[in-house]
């Protein structure tokens, strides 16, 4: 075995992973003075918003327009701002949720890259995670593998956050797949991103044929939105789109054309590819996946400039550099959140985050996408215990991989409530590195919560849920 040259040969922690939850987890561990190596596979940060083309940032808030993530998330939001690289939280035309928050890729890359710089955290880039040493319990080491050959790397407390429970299913932690029934997870998706669309005649469009679009809280709203969301998020050519794939001319189920405005005004994010049945965590079927995405991504874009008001000069941008992945490994910790938890709001003393978004299931293998909405006023939490499993005590198992049910995870899988949960992930490492305790069940809890709420989080429902 090699050794990366400069590297060292331990750390506090190490985080595996750069996606929206493994920043934020490095970020939180290193500004508590910890010596955190980040170990991600390509050139840059932000996971699924970066490399999987997704956005916006998909909700801070909860149905009835509360707040309930601020922390490190909100300030990488307020940093961008500054920058010019966000519009900030806009109101969702869809009416799915409350707000939306777009962004600049490109700007979110160095915004995360200098945050992590600034508290210290060493990044690790062009390095993929290869192999885990569990010893009475717990992980000793990782092996990892880059252009200096395989290397080890020790530390005291590690965060997964690769997605995809790649570090957790090395340290021998077992885990569930998809739905209960048949293991199917949620598609994957290819993203597609156009510039020059003509907003203005998409803004007509949709004012002369609401009934070509889909509003989840009714079109008033929706209409309403219109006129002052100064970004567009729409769900519309239905009926194009069901002639299409009658003709052939879009091979693939879906139901509609989902477009997000980015922060830059006239390019759009078109989040409407759907490979169902094919395993993300299987080498082959991930291969055939971005072929298959690439195909459709080209399918919708031919399919828009002919169909579709505002796309005629529309130019394609990129399609994502890897196909997105919404859901896979999901680790059995020390407590599965269930649907049940996130419905009644359910409180726990070792919440870390808060979410309000809704259990949002694009169907494994029809047509629709399937949403259980909240009633008014929902905020739910997410307990440690769900990020902590019994085989490896010193693993923090963060991000989309964590422990919860195919339902509940579908609602707290998305960027805001997944950053969050890497601020009390990242917070709750430096607390175990501290005190050497390595298991959650050993820490101060009160402790925990009242740094995480000095340093910005929201642990505290705003509002109680209103019966409906
Ligand atoms: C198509 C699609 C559309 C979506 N739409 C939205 C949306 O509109 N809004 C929203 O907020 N959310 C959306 N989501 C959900 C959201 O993007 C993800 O659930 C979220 O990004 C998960 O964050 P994460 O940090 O856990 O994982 P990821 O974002 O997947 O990040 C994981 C990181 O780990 C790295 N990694 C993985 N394995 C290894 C390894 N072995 N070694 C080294 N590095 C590794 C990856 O390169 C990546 O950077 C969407 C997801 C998909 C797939």
């Amino acid at each position: 075995m090699t050794s990366s040259p400069n590297l060292s040969p331990s750390y506090d922690i190490i985080v595996a992973g750069g996606g929206p939850s493994g920043s934020m987890a490095a970020l939180a561990a290193a500004r508590e003075g910890c010596r955190v190596l980040l170990v991600e596979q390509f050139g840059f940060l932000g996971g699924s918003l970066t490399a999987m083309g997704v956005g916006p940032m998909m909700t801070f808030h909860n149905n009835s327009g509360d707040q309930v993530i601020r922390g490190y998330p909100q300030e990488l939001i307020d940093r961008l701002i500054a920058k010019g690289g966000s519009p900030g939280h806009v109101e969702d035309i869809i009416t799915y949720v409350s707000t939306v928050t777009p962004f600049d890729s490109e700007m979110l890359k160095i915004e995360l890259e200098e945050m992590l710089t600034e508290a210290g955290v060493d990044i690790l880039f062009h390095t993929l995670l290869l192999d885990a040493e569990v010893e009475d319990g717990l992980l000793k080491a990782i092996t990892i593998a880059n252009k200096a050959g395989v290397s080890r790397v020790e530390a005291k407390v590690f965060i997964d956050s690769t997605g995809d429970a790649d570090l957790a299913s090395r340290a021998g932690v077992p885990f569930e797949f998809g739905r209960e029934a048949d293991s199917l997870t949620q598609p994957m998706t290819m993203n597609l991103k156009l510039g020059n669309v003509d907003r203005d005649k998409l803004i007509d469009y949709v004012k002369n044929n609401v009934d070509d679009c889909e509003f989840d809280y009714g079109s008033e709203l929706g209409l309403k939105r219109l006129e002052t969301a100064p970004r567009l998020s729409l769900k519309t050519f239905i009926k194009a789109l069901e002639q299409a794939r009658k003709t052939g001319e879009i091979s693939f189920n879906r139901e509609f054309i989902l477009l997000f405005e980015t922060s830059e005004k006239g390019t759009f994010i078109i989040n409407v590819s759907r490979i169902q049945g094919l395993d993300p965590t299987n080498p082959l079927d991930l291969s055939k996946a971005e072929m298959i995405g690439r195909k459709q991504c080209l399918e919708i874009f031919n399919f828009l400039k002919k169909h579709a008001a505002g796309f005629e000069n529309a130019i394609r941008l990129d399609s994502s550099s890897k196909v997105g992945v919404r859901e896979s490994k999901r680790v059995i910790g020390r407590y599965t959140l269930t649907a049940e938890d996130l419905l009644a709001a359910r409180q726990f003393d070792d919440t870390i985050a808060l979410g309000g978004y809704p259990i949002d299931i694009h169907s494994p293998d029809e047509n629709g996408t399937n949403t259980q909405f909240f009633k008014p006023g929902t905020t739910y939490s997410i307990p440690l215990r769900s990020l902590m499993t019994n085989e490896a005590r010193n693993l923090i198992v963060n991000g989309r991989c964590l422990s919860a049910s195919h339902e509940a995870f579908a609602a707290i899988r998305t960027t805001p409530t997944m950053m969050a949960i890497g601020q009390g992930a990242g917070t709750a490492a430096a607390f175990m590195q501290r005190s050497e305790s390595f298991s959650d069940l050993d820490l101060d809890l009160e402790q925990l919560r009242n740094l995480l709420e000095k340093n910005g989080a929201l642990l505290v429902p705003p509002t109680a849920a209103i019966e409906a």
